[in-house]
């Protein structure tokens, strides 16, 4: 058995595609050129970048590769945008790699009445909404900003490959190449019409708007894997679909238990609440029994402050502290999702009977 058929932390980092590694291998050997040099070496990997970004803006549904500029990932990508507008609005619900550069820029948070998000109450230069939340799996459309005179932006980390998603109306969009089965630290931003403040000055690189020796290896992997994601992309969705109803299915019956996230959420994500349960206790009791789960996002879940995600929804305590996350990924088999869904079943029940 493969250890990453137990791996159900999917939604935080997703295991490398082989093929994925083998497009990559040559450009940190004997294809190790620099993008940028005018000589054959740097002619190939020169070649390869705009071919990796091609197979990016391709998935991304983009009018043009010259829309996609690399990054170090949607942190980076995300950070940029925020940091490049004088007011703006987001949704509470963002990741924090959005929430925290705009409270620095002081803007203000949309409105929200459950998962339902209004609109901004003043004029505003930008909108910034996910497509997709990385905790409970909720599903926005960010097009409902387009058309109020701002900028729209859309972090959609944990939304292309995985969800139907809409270029249309918007102005930027964020995502991260390890979340598709790519390598860790690159990402991209797409960017509309090529309007944006440098966020890093230097040598010039991506239209002078991301300065810096490009990362050839990781962008040819971003590409393999954005190339993978979009062939497959109806195989790997059924596929979550399919892990996701087990899970359900295995829950029902269950006393105080629920599935977050609305009626209309991916199904990459599964955001279980176990009344009256630790849900770290739960995270550590399935580790103990081989099993990745998460209770928050990975990025926050090592602090004890609680989600602010759960927190907008106004769930209350006792269930907010019993939340824990499943995220699928192609790799989950059948018969491991039925046996962890079994095991979590079971893990919930024992701890309730010690408390
Ligand atoms: N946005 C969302 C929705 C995410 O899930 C993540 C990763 N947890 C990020 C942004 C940040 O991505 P990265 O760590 O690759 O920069």
């Amino acid at each position: 058995m493969n250890p990453r058929e137990r791996y159900f932390d999917n939604a935080a980092t997703t295991p490398m595609d082989p093929r994925v590694l083998e497009a990559m291998l040559p450009f940190l050997l004997e294809r190790f050129g620099n993008a940028n040099s005018q000589h054959s070496f740097g002619a190939e990997a020169w070649e390869a970048v705009e071919h990796a970004r091609t197979q990016v803006s391709r998935l991304l549904g983009a009018e043009d590769p010259s829309q996609i500029v690399f990054t170090s990932g949607a942190t980076e990508s995300n950070n940029w945008v925020m940091r490049s507008f004088p007011s703006g609005w987001v949704s509470p619900f963002e990741h924090s790699s959005v929430l925290e550069p705009a409270q620095m820029q002081g803007f203000q948070m949309l409105p929200n009445n459950g998962l339902e998000l209004g609109s901004p109450a003043a004029r505003t230069d930008l909108v910034s909404c996910m497509a997709v939340n990385n905790e409970i799996g909720a599903q926005w459309d960010p097009g409902q900003f387009v058309g109020l005179g701002a900028k729209v932006h859309s972090d959609m980390t944990q939304a292309v490959s995985k969800v139907q998603t809409s270029l249309s109306g918007l102005d930027y969009v964020s995502f991260s190449a390890h979340k598709l089965y790519g390598p860790k630290g690159v990402g991209a931003l797409y960017i509309r019409d090529g309007s944006l403040t440098p966020m890093i000055a230097g040598g010039g690189q991506e239209n002078g708007l991301r300065s810096g020796t490009l990362n050839v290896a990781g962008i040819v992997g971003m590409g393999a894997a954005c190339e993978r994601a979009r062939l497959e992309f109806r195989t790997n969705l059924d596929h979550a679909y399919a892990l996701n109803g087990i899970v359900l299915e295995e829950m029902r019956g269950l006393a105080d238990c629920q599935a977050n996230g609305g009626a209309r959420r991916s199904p990459y994500i599964l955001s279980l609440s176990f009344r009256g349960v630790e849900g770290e206790a739960l995270v550590v009791d399935m580790d103990a029994r081989g099993y990745a789960i998460s209770s928050g996002a990975a990025c926050s879940s090592r602090s004890t402050e609680p989600s602010h995600v759960l927190v907008a929804l106004d769930m209350p305590e006792d269930w907010l502290r019993g939340t824990v996350r499943i995220s699928f990924g192609r790799f989950n088999t059948v018969d491991q999702t039925a046996q962890m869904a079994k095991t979590l079943r079971q893990c919930v029940e024992k701890l309730r009977t010690m408390t």
